[in-house]
C-alpha cells in the first residue's frame, strides 16, 4: 500500500475492471507514471469519449456512434436476422465473415433465478421489426446454456405467427459455453449446420 491518494485511487478504480487484480493494477499505474502527460491524456480522453459517443443502434441494439449501426446501415445485407445475447456474440459471428444478414441483440437471456423475464429483454423490439423490415429468416444464436435454450424456444414460439423461417444454430459449440469465445471455424460450422425449428 502506497500512502499516496492519487495512486491508490486509480488502483482501486482499475481493480473494478474484469481480470484486473491488485498486482496488475499496480503494474498499470506504474506504467502510466512512466508515460508522458500527453500519452495519459489520450487514454483518459478515449475513456470519456467511449461513454459519450457510443449508443445502442436504434434497430438492432448493436453498439453504434449513429442512430443505425454499421450493419443496419449496410444496404447489401440479406433479409436474415441473427438473434444474439450480447454485442460480443455479434462480433464473434461477424468475425467469421459467413453471415450476410443483420442482427438483433437481446441484452441477455430469460433467467427466472436472476429475475430476468422476457420483458427485460429486447424481444418486443424484435417483434416490432417485422412491421418495418422485410425479414425472411431468423437464426436464434443464443448460447447453449439452459437459459439460452429456453430463450430460443420462447422466441421461436412467438415468431410462429409471423411468416418467417426460424432456425437454431447447430451444436458443436461447447454445451454451456459462450459464443464469444468460440473460434471462427467452430462458429462457422454452427451457422452452417443450423436447423429449422
Ligand atoms: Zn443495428
Amino acid at each position: 500500500m502506497l500512502k499516496i491518494n492519487a495512486f491508490e485511487r486509480l488502483v482501486e478504480e482499475l481493480r473494478k475492471l474484469p481480470g484486473i487484480g491488485r498486482k496488475s493494477a499496480h503494474r498499470i499505474v506504474f506504467h502510466l507514471l512512466n508515460q508522458s502527460g500527453d500519452r495519459v491524456l489520450k487514454l483518459s480522453d478515449a475513456l470519456v469519449n467511449l461513454k459519450k459517443n457510443i449508443v445502442f443502434c436504434s434497430r438492432c441494439f448493436n453498439l453504434s456512434e449513429d442512430r443505425l449501426c454499421w450493419v443496419c446501415d449496410d444496404p447489401d445485407r440479406s433479409a436474415a436476422v441473427c438473434v444474439v445475447e450480447t454485442v460480443q456474440d455479434l462480433i464473434a459471428i461477424e468475425r467469421t465473415g459467413d453471415f450476410s444478414g443483420r442482427y438483433h441483440v437481446l441484452g441477455g437471456v430469460i433467467s427466472p433465478l436472476e429475475g430476468i423475464g422476457p420483458e427485460e429483454l429486447r424481444i418486443r423490439e424484435l417483434l416490432a421489426r417485422f412491421e418495418n423490415e422485410t425479414i425472411e429468416e431468423v437464426i436464434l444464436a443464443t448460447n447453449f446454456t439452459v437459459e439460452g435454450e429456453a430463450t430460443a424456444m420462447y422466441i421461436a414460439k412467438l415468431l410462429k405467427k409471423n411468416a418467417v423461417r426460424v432456425f437454431r444454430i447447430a451444436y458443436g459449440l461447447p454445451v454451456g459455453g459462450s459464443l464469444e469465445y468460440a473460434d471462427e471455424a467452430t462458429m462457422s460450422k454452427a451457422l452452417e449446420g443450423r436447423r429449422e425449428m
